[in-house]
């Protein structure tokens, strides 16, 4: 599917929502393996694996499976989410993927009558943990409801509001991965395996 320029693969395509997704390791990093290798991609700039939370399955085979240039870690800034980014890094680092900065997601809430901003899931803690890793905090995204209703919508921030706070931040974020990435060797290791191309 494609929309905004962006192309995207999602095992939710492919299934239908009574399809059970409850897999267990190997089926998981089969799928994701498919969806990398027999998707059509059309001249991608850059492929972004959006990944569940955790060091489980689909980590360890897109770090062995598939030439990875740099993690982008997504945390909110309460503890308990900061401790599965740390443990985001930790994996990542221990095979080889530079850890390219810290998203804070979630950073403020701002409430939408009267735009007050509060720290609901404490603060800071996107700062600490770039700092604790020495790596980037590559930005933050608050909690606001016009964010979930634009992208509810198919017309998420960026397209509603080019101009807006908000698009600033996820482009600002945008380009400072683009930035970090453009420092980078690309990792040509261990390519995908398996890759062929079929004519019908
Ligand atoms: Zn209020």
């Amino acid at each position: 599917m494609e929309a905004h320029g962006l192309q995207t693969m999602s095992m939710a395509f492919v299934t239908t929502d009574k399809t059970p997704m409850v897999w267990r390791g190997p089926m998981v990093s089969g799928a994701v393996m498919q969806l990398l290798q027999q998707t059509l991609w059309n001249e991608l700039d850059y492929l972004i694996v959006d990944m569940p939370p955790g060091t489980g399955d689909i980590q360890l085979t897109l770090a062995q499976k598939v030439p990875v240039t740099g993690a982008v870690i997504v945390t909110t800034p309460q503890d308990i989410a900061l401790l599965d980014g740390k443990r985001g890094i930790e994996m990542f680092r221990k095979v080889d993927i530079p850890v390219l900065g810290v998203v804070e997601n979630m950073s403020v809430h701002i409430c939408s009558n009267c735009g007050h901003e509060e720290h609901l899931f404490g603060e800071g803690g996107g700062e600490r943990i770039a700092d604790e890793y020495e790596t980037t905090l590559l930005g933050q995204l608050p909690l606001h409801m016009t964010i979930r209703e634009q992208t509810d919508s198919g017309q998420p921030t960026v397209v509603a509001e080019p101009d807006s706070e908000v698009a600033r931040r996820y482009s600002d974020i945008a380009r400072r991965v683009g930035a970090e990435l453009s420092t980078r060797e690309r990792n040509l290791s261990g390519s995908i395996s398996s890759m062929s191309v079929k004519s019908h």
